[in-house]
């Protein structure tokens, strides 16, 4: 595939500091399909003073003139949607049809939003005697994961240029090819010249680096709890403002009144999209005990019809560590109703749907995050039972409440320690605050939440 050899830094493609790359490796069939460079602290300096150098111009610009420029990008995304799409599925391996409906669909319509938002938020507000200003934080580093590769850097990237900051990208080494395609639709976007750069590159070393800068205001990271942790705390000694997407662990609460085959279907298709990868995963089904037992057949037999359609997951350690789980889900007596550890191909990165049923609260596959296509089935014994296990681990990202009324619901929803809920299987909503309680993060993304993080307030008296 196309590759960049160098950084997208000041408007132009630079070469690398040094000569290492990353092989980047499509997960359907094991082939290495591109190199890309492994940024160094010297290629992140690069950036960050490119960052800052393009900051008070960029901040200065009318909100009109940045909603311009994020209406052009959402154009080129709109443009450039099939080689986006494309680029993802030989990247992350999930089917075509997937990568088109959502992984190249999605950005565009967040593009839109913030395009849309920076027209008209109200950056200046009077207060009493004063006259209130939301001014951009400032430089912004941006680190994002591999799972909705273009989607998390547009989470972050449309709001800053929405909100007048300048930003550092360091996108997960996995998938840097949509991150560079992304680098071009924002200079055909004619974003002014080091508004947006890119540093390709490891974690621990261009990611750190970039956390570490001195010259960074505020750090948005999407990733795992760990790398967020240790992000938060480096961050917190530097004093920055930080924002965090984390992992989750939530639940999809089916209430004795709801309809238990959609429930379920639609529980199952959302656990095994992406192949299980997506943070907001409803990978704990809770079913009252009376509708236990139906409950897991159709599961088991929802699950077995997507043998076939499935994507692999995304890298040969990511494949390990989900059969490392549903091996640990059999030690620890769990039942398994569909799949299990083998590869269903020999060849890719592939990890069968699985489904465990007779799940306990306790279990390891019950309390953390795996990341893969595997369903846990627990029963409860009436509502107070049913919100205890909801909300019974670390994580609090997303959930699901289906109830025959949508106020039973609503009610239930109300209860649960989490920061979004889908009732009765609701749709995705571009505008509505997505992020965590408790271990699941810090901050929100999307909408006019979203664009907040990137915004400091500045009063001034008459
Ligand atoms: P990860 O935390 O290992 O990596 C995420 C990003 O952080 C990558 O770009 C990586 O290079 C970078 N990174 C790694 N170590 C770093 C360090 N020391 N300093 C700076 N940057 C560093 O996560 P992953 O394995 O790539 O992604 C899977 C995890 O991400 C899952 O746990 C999942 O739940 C979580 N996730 C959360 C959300 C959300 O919105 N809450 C979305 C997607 C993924």
């Amino acid at each position: 595939m196309k590759a960049h050899d160098g950084m997208y830094i000041e408007g132009e493609w630079r070469p690398a500091s040094g000569p290492d790359v990353i092989e980047v490796v499509n997960p359907a069939d094991e082939q290495v399909i591109a190199r890309v460079p492994a940024g160094t602290a010297e290629d992140v300096d690069l950036a960050v003073r490119a960052a800052r150098a393009a900051l008070p111009a960029w901040a200065a610009t009318a909100p009109a003139e940045r909603s311009a420029r994020l209406a052009a990008l959402r154009d080129v995304l709109a443009a450039r949607k099939d080689e986006i799409a494309e680029t993802v599925t030989a990247e992350l391996g999930s089917p075509l049809k997937f990568s088109q409906n959502v992984h190249a669909a999605v950005p565009v319509a967040v593009a839109a939003s913030y395009a849309e938002l920076a027209a008209t938020h109200p950056f200046e507000e009077k207060v009493g005697n004063s006259t209130v200003h939301q001014e951009p934080i400032g430089v912004v580093a941006a680190i994002t994961p591999w799972n909705y590769p273009l989607h998390q850097i547009v989470a972050k990237v449309a709001p800053a240029l929405a909100a007048g900051c300048t930003v550092v990208l360091k996108p997960a080494e996995d998938t840097p090819l949509v991150a560079q395609l992304f680098a071009e639709a924002i200079h055909e976007a004619g974003v002014p010249a080091g508004v947006f750069n890119l540093v390709t590159g490891l974690g621990p070393v261009a990611g750190q680096a970039l956390v570490e800068h001195p010259d960074v205001d505020l750090v948005s990271f999407t990733g795992s709890t760990a790398v967020g942790r240790q992000i938060g705390a480096s961050a917190g000694a530097a004093l920055k403002k930080v924002a965090l997407e984390l992992g989750g662990k939530s639940a999809n609460v089916i209430l004795p009144s709801a309809d238990l085959a959609k429930a379920v279907n639609v529980g199952v298709a959302n656990v095994m999209s992406n192949s299980g990868q997506t943070c907001s995963a409803w990978t704990r089904m809770l079913v009252h005990t009376a509708q236990y037992d139906e409950a897991v057949e159709l599961a088991a037999a929802a699950a077995a019809k997507y043998g076939e359609r499935i994507g692999p997951v995304v890298s040969a350690k990511q494949q390990a560590r989900v059969r490392g789980y549903i091996e640990k889900g059999l030690a620890e007596g769990a039942r398994l109703v569909a799949g299990g550890p083998e590869s269903p191909r020999e060849r890719g990165y592939f990890v069968a749907p699985t489904v465990f049923a007779d799940v306990t609260p306790d279990m390891t596959v019950a309390q953390e995050e795996i990341f893969g296509p595997v369903l846990s089935v627990l029963r409860y014994e009436d509502e107070e039972d049913a919100l205890r296990i909801a909300n019974g681990t670390v994580y609090g990202l997303a959930g699901a409440v289906w109830a025959g009324e949508e106020a039973e619901a609503v009610a239930f929803a109300r209860r649960m320690d989490t920061g979004q809920v889908d009732i009765n299987g609701g749709r995705f909503n571009p505008l509505a605050p997505f992020g965590g309680y408790k271990q699941s993060g810090v901050g929100r993304e999307l909408g006019s939440h979203g664009l907040a993080e990137y915004l400091q307030t500045k009063s001034l008296q008459f």
